[in-house]
C-alpha cells in the first residue's frame, strides 16, 4: 500500500478548497469592477442581491409560493445582466469563477449516469503528488541514461545465447531508445525485461522514468508486492459492490502515462485472486495507448507458472520480451573493484 496516501488525499483536498476560493474571488473581483464601471449593471447586481436573499428566507420558510416568484425573478435578472454584459462587450460566461478544471468547478469529482466518479484532475494531482513525495526523484538523479556503463557487460559470446552479454545490452538500448521516440504512438508495444538478478533490468526500467519524467509526463514506478496491493484493494472494492469514490490510486494506475512494474511475479500465489483485474488494467492501458514497463526475474517458461494463459497472452500481444542474461553486475563491480586494489596495492 502507498503509505502517504492520506497525506497525499488531504493536501489534494486542501489544494482543490483553495482553487475553489480563488475562483469565486476571481468572481467577485469581476463584478467589482463592472460594479463600478456602469450604473446599470450595478443597479441589476443589486436586484439580483435582494432577489437572493428573498429567496433563500422563502426557502427557510418553505414557502412553495414565494420559492417560484423569487427563483422566477432571480432567473430573469441573470439573463438581464448576461444581456448586458455582452452590450457591454464582455463575453457571457465572463463572469463564471475562474475554475482550473471547467469539468468538475474544482471539486475533483463529477457526475456521470447517476454515480459520482473521481474527476481525471483529481487523477492528475494524485499522481503528480505522489511522484513529489516518493523516492523515485532521487533515485532518478543517479539512475540514468548518464550513468548506464556498458563496461559491466562481458564481451564474451555466450554460447547458449549466441551473443555476448554486451552486445545483447547495445540492442536492447536500441530498443528502449525506439520505445522512447515512439512513446505517444498508440500502437506501439510495451516493454518487459526478463533474465536473473543483477543485470540491469530495474536500472532499465529507471533510465525509462527519467527520460518520461523530463517530457513533461507522468510516471508511477511500483514493486509488484505494492501494486498488487492496490488491485487487492480494487477487488475487494468492486466485491462489496462498495462505491468508494475517491478510487484515485487506482484510477492513477489507469491514467498514468507510464506504470512500471518492478520485479513482477514477486507478489507470490496469494495474489492470484486478483489476476482479473490486472488483466483488465494491462487491457485498459494499451487500448488507451498507456505505455508500461514490467521487470521480472522469471524465465518465460517460469511466468507461464505463474500467470494463466489470459494474462500470458496478454504480455505477449502488448508488450516486446527483452531477455538480460550474463554475469550478475555487481559481482563484476566487485571483481573490478578488488583487481583495481590489488594492482595498487603492487
Ligand atoms: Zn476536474
Amino acid at each position: 500500500m502507498m503509505t502517504n496516501k492520506k497525506e497525499i488525499l488531504e493536501t489534494i483536498d486542501r489544494i482543490y478548497k483553495q482553487r475553489r476560493y480563488n475562483a469565486e474571488l476571481s468572481k467577485e473581483r469581476k463584478i467589482n469592477e463592472l460594479y463600478a464601471k456602469s450604473k446599470e449593471f450595478a443597479d441589476i447586481c443589486d436586484k439580483i442581491k435582494l432577489a437572493g436573499l428573498r429567496l433563500s428566507k422563502a426557502s427557510l420558510m418553505q414557502n412553495k409560493e414565494q420559492i417560484a416568484k423569487y427563483s422566477k425573478i432571480f432567473d430573469t435578472l441573470i439573463s438581464k445582466r448576461t444581456k448586458l454584459l455582452i452590450e457591454m462587450g464582455y463575453p457571457s460566461d465572463y463572469l463564471e469563477p475562474d475554475y482550473v478544471c471547467k469539468t468538475c468547478q474544482d471539486t475533483g469529482f463529477v457526475v456521470l449516469d447517476d454515480r459520482v466518479d473521481v474527476c481525471k484532475c483529481r487523477t492528475q494531482l494524485f499522481i503528480e503528488l505522489l511522484y513529489e513525495q516518493s523516492k523515485l526523484k532521487e533515485i532518478l538523479k543517479d539512475h540514468n541514461f548518464s550513468k548506464l556503463n556498458l563496461n559491466y557487460y562481458s564481451k564474451e559470446v555466450d554460447v547458449k545465447e549466441g551473443l555476448s552479454p554486451y552486445k545483447n545490452m547495445v540492442k536492447i538500448i536500441e530498443k528502449v531508445k525506439e520505445f522512447l521516440e515512439n512513446f505517444d504512438k498508440p500502437n506501439q508495444k510495451n516493454l518487459l525485461f526478463y533474465g536473473p538478478t543483477g543485470l540491469g533490468k530495474t536500472f532499465l526500467a529507471h533510465c525509462i522514468a527519467k527520460e518520461v519524467i523530463d517530457k513533461g509526463k507522468t510516471v508511477i514506478f511500483l514493486d509488484s508486492i505494492s501494486f498488487f496491493e492496490v488491485l487487492k484493494d480494487k477487488y475487494s472494492k468492486m466485491l462489496r459492490l462498495y462505491e468508494d469514490v475517491s478510487d484515485e490510486e487506482y484510477k492513477s494506475l489507469e491514467e498514468v502515462d507510464l506504470l512500471i512494474i518492478d520485479d513482477l511475479g514477486n507478489e507470490g500465489k496469494n495474489a492470484e485472486f486478483c489476476h482479473g483485474v490486472f488483466q483488465s488494467l494491462l487491457d485498459k492501458r494499451f487500448l488507451s495507448g498507456k505505455k508500461t514497463v514490467i521487470t521480472t526475474n522469471y524465465s518465460l517458461d517460469g511466468l507461464v507458472t505463474v500467470y494463466s494463459q489470459f494474462i500470458m497472452g496478454r504480455l505477449q500481444e502488448y508488450f516486446l520480451f527483452l531477455h538480460l542474461f550474463g554475469e550478475d553486475v555487481r559481482v563484476i563491480k566487485a571483481k573490478l573493484q578488488l583487481e583495481k586494489r590489488t594492482s595498487e596495492m603492487s
